[in-house]
């Protein structure tokens, strides 16, 4: 699902993109961080929770989307279009 909700780094995702299950096979994302939300302490003490989600971001979308870590799975950098974000596309593809 969408998600208007900030995020921190995830050094743990250092490839360019992945797949997300959901979204079928033809699709590849950028992990942007783990997401966070705020809580009822947030006000005071200014910090929010990971939710356990990752932000990730569509490759030629703007969209933001919580998603389950478990559905997640990193792509080869050949193995998508950097240009529309698809894969099988060879439009702007780096060897
Ligand atoms: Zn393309």
């Amino acid at each position: 699902m969408t998600t208007q909700n900030n995020y921190e780094s995830a050094s743990e995702y250092q490839a360019d993109a992945y797949t997300v299950d959901n979204w079928g096979k033809g699709i590849a994302f950028s992990v942007l961080g783990w997401e966070t939300a705020p809580d009822s302490d947030t006000e005071w003490s200014g910090c929010e929770n990971r939710t356990g989600n990752l932000v990730m971001r569509m490759i030629g979308d703007d969209q933001k989307f919580s998603v389950d870590p478990g559905d997640v799975t990193e792509l080869a950098p050949k193995d998508f279009c950097r240009e529309c974000g698809q894969i099988g596309c060879t439009h702007n593809v780096y060897e």
